[in-house]
């Protein structure tokens, strides 16, 4: 049968937005390819477009961390995975990341480390926001993504500086959070769920995601992932393929998970129905899709997503972050990837918002409600 584009262009329009989405047709879409996926890509494309312009925006992450006291079965650098060296990246060579972000015009960094809730981190981790707030003069924004806290510590670091917060729900169903987590109070969904509550209730720009293609895990499971997103109203995302690392429990699935590709196109086709979805959140093209496409990000960009997270870790430590095989960019150098971003965003059709915080304008929509 030939490809109507004019009759999924109607569907899709229902779906704009919508407090009450069609969860078949979401259910059908995760799977689009060819003429189908080109068109649902081009339509969050356009939303995105309409609602925030053709601007990206950069935030420098540095993953300053390995040390995890969690072992979440997916995860290279669990705290079970005796196989990597563990690293802290020395406070000034964090602020010297953090001063090529701020040189460089990002507008924005992210911290990101491995999940630890002990006195010396926290307090480290405060420091640390002062001090980056004070060289950059307040002009740099601020995304921490440091795991479960506790509502003092995330206030805490609230009032130092950090303005967004990004915790991945992994799964909004329970069942399958229990399939890649072990389950115990270290690891509690529950837990998970108030976390993101808390963060909301203090102020945060609160930011979630999911991975996707992870074993286990049904279309439906991701039709409720959308679902999820939009009922708790987030600010953010960062969504995600799944990719298998040798050293964790999960690797011992890897026979049934749907091939890379396959992975790569249906977080795609997430990113693009949860623009159409919420128009306005500030959705993270991740950096995992780069592991499997090495035009991964670019492509996010085009299918809805704003936002780029361009690695500034010194080259040193990179190798040592390894979430999952394949990890891009562990042999470079911030400066080296720099030059080459901005024309593979211009060829994207967008241009990058330098200097700018580049908020979640669904944040400040929902705060005037
Ligand atoms: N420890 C913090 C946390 O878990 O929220 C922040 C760092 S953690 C490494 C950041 C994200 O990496 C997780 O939320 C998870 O979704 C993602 N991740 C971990 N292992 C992965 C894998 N094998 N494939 C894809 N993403 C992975
Ligand atoms: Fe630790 Fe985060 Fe990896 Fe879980 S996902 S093991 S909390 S770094």
């Amino acid at each position: 049968m030939e490809f109507n584009s004019e009759a999924l262009k109607a569907q899709l329009n229902n779906l704009y937005g919508s407090d009450n989405p069609d969860n078949q047709l979401m259910r059908a879409l995760l799977s689009a390819k060819g003429d189908e996926a080109v068109t649902l890509r081009s339509f969050a494309n356009d939303i995105k477009q309409k609602h925030l312009g053709n601007y990206v925006y950069f935030r420098g992450l540095t993953e300053f961390s390995n040390k995890c006291s969690k072992n979440c079965y997916y995860c290279g650098i669990r705290a079970g995975n005796k196989n990597v060296e563990r690293y802290d990246v020395n406070d000034e060579d964090i602020l010297d990341a953090v001063r090529f972000a701020h040189e460089h015009n990002y507008g924005s960094v992210v911290l990101q480390a491995g999940e630890r809730s002990d006195k010396a981190f926290i307090d480290r981790v405060d420091s640390l926001l002062k001090i980056i707030k004070q060289i950059s003069n307040n002009e740099l924004g601020i995304t921490i993504s440091l795991g479960e806290q506790s509502y003092e510590t995330f206030q805490r670091w609230f009032e130092s500086g950090a303005h967004r917060y990004l915790l991945r729900i992994e799964s909004s169903n329970k069942d399958l959070y229990y399939k890649i987590h072990p389950q115990n109070e270290k690891h509690s969904y529950e837990k998970r769920l108030q976390a993101l509550h808390d963060l909301k209730d203090i102020g945060y720009q609160t930011g979630t995601g999911v991975m996707i293609g992870l074993p286990f895990q049904t279309r439906d499971d991701l039709v409720s992932d959308l679902n999820f997103m939009r009922n708790f109203d987030i600010d953010m995302v960062g969504m995600g393929p799944y990719i298998e690392h040798k050293d964790t429990p999960l690797y011992d699935y890897r026979d049934q998970l749907m091939p890379q590709k396959d992975r790569f196109e249906m977080t795609l086709n997430m990113i693009s129905l949860l623009r159409i979805l919420m128009p306005n959140i500030n959705m993270a093209s991740a950096t995992a899709l780069q592991a499997i496409d090495p035009m991964g990000r670019e492509k996010a960009l085009k299918a809805g997503a704003n936002v780029i997270m361009p690695n500034v870790t010194p080259g040193m430590y990179r190798n040592d972050y390894k979430l999952y095989e394949n990890k891009p960019c562990t042999d470079e150098e911030a400066s080296d990837c720099v030059s080459c971003l901005e024309m593979r965003i211009g060829l994207t059709g967008n241009k990058v918002g330098y200097g700018e915080w580049g908020d979640s304008k669904h944040y400040y929509n929902r705060r005037k409600k």
